[in-house]
């Protein structure tokens, strides 16, 4: 390990927490910025400025746990508030973030930071969200983490939304929107469709063999 940027020996790392909504991802990010804390080790928290639920500059869970972060409008004004100290950098909602978002957050590794990030990995439709697919790719650890499904009570990795009024991949909201579902009890017959189209007609099973 050779000196990093900042005059020390730490290695930077990229942790990614993500999941579907109710999982308890930014409990778990709140969770690993209060032991650096602890730890006495300079903390910077971000989040996108389009996240406006309950508080503008706290990252607040749905359990009511909170912590101060800064609202950024874009994923450079990261790099813009940075402080020479900051030895952990924790971003929350980072599937609103810009497609910058994976260079800046390599550049924040590469200086010896130690980058959390929280976020949802797919959108209410199963699709990848945002820059998520780079992030994961890129980091050093994951950790997916499942939430309960409200129909079944089963593991649920999906983000189901009640009801569709927009096509908008971002509709922000909570419980009055949003469920988490395991994938029995998602919706998909956007996708079925689609194989249907490529696949052609099925075999009809009703018909006897000749
Ligand atoms: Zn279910």
């Amino acid at each position: 390990m050779s000196l990093n940027p900042l005059g020390n020996y730490h290695s930077g790392s990229i942790e990614v927490i993500c999941g579907p909504m109710f999982s308890g991802k930014t409990e778990e990010l709140i969770r690993r910025v209060r032991r650096a804390q602890i730890a006495r080790q300079k903390v910077q928290i971000f989040k996108p400025a389009i996240d406006d639920r309950y508080h503008e500059s706290n990252v607040v869970s749905h359990s009511a746990q909170e912590i101060q972060a800064q609202p950024v409008k874009d994923s450079l004004e990261i790099l813009k508030k940075l402080f020479d100290s900051t030895r952990v950098v924790a971003i929350d909602e980072v599937q609103f973030f810009d497609e910058s978002i994976h260079k800046v957050v390599s550049k924040l590794a590469r200086r010896g930071i130690r980058v959390i990030l929280a976020g949802l990995d797919q959108d209410y439709k199963g699709n990848p969200f945002g820059s998520i697919p780079q992030l994961l790719a890129m980091a050093d650890s994951v950790d997916k983490i499942q939430a309960i499904c409200t129909v079944c009570g089963g593991p649920a990795s999906k983000t189901y939304r009640k009801f569709d009024q927009k096509e908008d991949q971002v509709v922000v909201g909570e419980a009055d929107i949003y469920e988490a579902r395991c994938r029995t009890h998602c919706d998909y017959s956007e996708e079925e469709e689609l194989l249907f189209f490529h696949w052609g007609k099925p075999v009809d099973q009703t018909q006897s063999p000749s």
